[in-house]
């Protein structure tokens, strides 16, 4: 790989992993073709929770500094109990976090973070971007892959020496490798998010003032559903997501579901959430699907990175910030395996795993802790409550504290 063009890196999906892979890309010298099949990117979702593995690198990326005017540095982490709204843990963020961390943990919107990546990404003009095109096929050959990319009712062949499939959790090139390579298909996990943006100022953001700190995630735990809350768009607005058991609805963001379940789930608690809820409606709902994908490289030169490779629950507001990690290494690996790019993908995929399946794990734990009952919840909370703040923190270190291992960092 010694010139641009033999070096060009193809991307399906502009996304937060396909975004920061161009920008991983681009700071290490190789050309990133995006292609984005929505004509707009649009800022799907509303909030979202960005610790310090990810910070970390997008401060690397030159994506922080743009990111932080319109971010806010939450002072901790709350869990509630959502009937007596009794607070039973807090863990430190904030300076101390950022000082224990080595990077800031920020709540942010999804489209600042977006604007942040895309404002990062014209800076460079070895990346280029392709809105309203869409990888539709792909074909391996001995040096390169090429994908079939449509616009407009065009179709494109676009090769490259890397072709990384970053197009979310219902993937195009994953279906491709399912068709060819005997990939995995996404799959509903029985889950329901529960969407909702308040202005602080209103009566949803007084009856939210009552119940939540305007400077802090806070989690209400319930037995039937969770609530995470926390400030956006520099505090004019919190961000509320719930999660319920629920049926499978229609795939995408912004989808409708019966407002009946989310109350049904909320039986027992206390009357100023139940109230905070019902100010805050029309609730959006998302079907949460997940990818148990054992493979996500193919040798020729395919990678997948991001939710088309491990779409998880949220359970530990991690999925952007593992396809953010994903597609920094990539990068790094992919440009210290100089010639065929076999190589490189498999040490990603063999550090990525571990790793992965570490956090996957800590999303299960919150899911069922957060969800506990009867006896189950006591234990939790006396747990909870004997544990000093700092050693809630330090238990977090392995997850937040994460560097690039030696082989990949520059
Ligand atoms: C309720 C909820 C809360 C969450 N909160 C957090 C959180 O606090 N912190 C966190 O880190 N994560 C969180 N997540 C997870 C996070 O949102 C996702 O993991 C992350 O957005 C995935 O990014 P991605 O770039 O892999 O995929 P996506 O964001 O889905 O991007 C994929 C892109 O590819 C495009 N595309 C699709 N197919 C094609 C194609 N064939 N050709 C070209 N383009 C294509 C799509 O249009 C899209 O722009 C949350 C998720 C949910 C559901």
């Amino acid at each position: 790989m010694t010139d641009a063009r033999s070096r060009q890196v193809v991307i399906a999906g502009a996304g937060i992993a396909g975004l920061t892979a161009a920008l991983a890309f681009s700071a290490r010298g190789f050309p990133a073709r995006l292609f984005e099949q929505a004509n707009q990117l649009e800022a799907a979702g509303a909030g979202l929770q960005l610790s310090p593995n990810a910070t970390r690198i997008l401060r690397r990326l030159g994506v922080l500094e743009r990111l932080l005017p319109n971010a806010i540095r939450p002072e901790a982490v709350v869990l509630k109990e959502a009937r007596s709204l009794r607070e039973l843990a807090r863990v430190p963020l904030g300076t101390y976090g950022e000082s224990r961390w080595g990077a800031p943990y920020l709540v942010a919107h999804r489209a600042d973070l977006q604007v942040a990546l895309m404002a990062a990404a014209a800076d460079r003009p070895d990346i280029e971007l392709v809105t309203g095109a869409r990888v539709a096929a792909i074909a391996v050959q001995r040096q390169s892959v090429t994908a079939t990319v449509e616009t407009d009712g065009k179709t494109t062949e676009v090769a490259g020496r890397l072709l990384v499939g970053a197009d979310g959790v219902w993937s195009s090139v994953r279906a491709e490798l399912a068709r060819t390579a005997g990939f995995a298909a996404s799959r509903f996990c029985g889950e329901l998010a529960w969407r909702a943006t308040i202005p602080a100022q209103g009566a949803a953001g007084a009856a939210f003032a009552q119940i939540g700190a305007a400077d802090c995630v806070t989690t209400f735990l319930h037995p039937g559903f969770h609530m995470v809350a926390y400030p956006v768009s520099k505090g004019s607005a919190v961000n509320l997501a719930a999660f319920t058991k629920g049926e499978r609805i229609a795939e995408g963001w912004s989808g409708h579901a019966d407002p009946a379940i989310l109350a049904g789930a909320m039986r027992g608690t206390s009357a100023a959430l139940a109230r905070l809820v019902a100010l805050a409606g029309p609730w959006t709902a998302f079907p949460i699907h997940t990818v148990e994908q054992r493979r996500w490289t193919m040798p020729e030169g395919i990678a997948l990175i991001g939710d088309a490779a491990h779409a998880m629950t949220p359970f530990a507001a991690q999925g952007a910030a593992m396809g953010i990690e994903d597609a920094s290494m990539l990068a790094n690996l992919i440009a210290d395996s100089p010639g065929d790019p076999a190589q490189g993908l498999a040490i990603w995929e063999n550090l990525r795993r571990p790793r992965v399946e570490r956090v996957l794990k800590r999303g299960a734990l919150n899911r069922l802790a957060w969800h506990a009952w009867g006896p189950v919840a006591m234990a939790r909370n006396l747990v909870l409550a004997a544990r000093p703040a700092e050693k809630l923190a330090a238990d977090l270190d392995w997850l937040y504290g994460w560097e690039e291992p030696q082989v990949a960092r520059r």
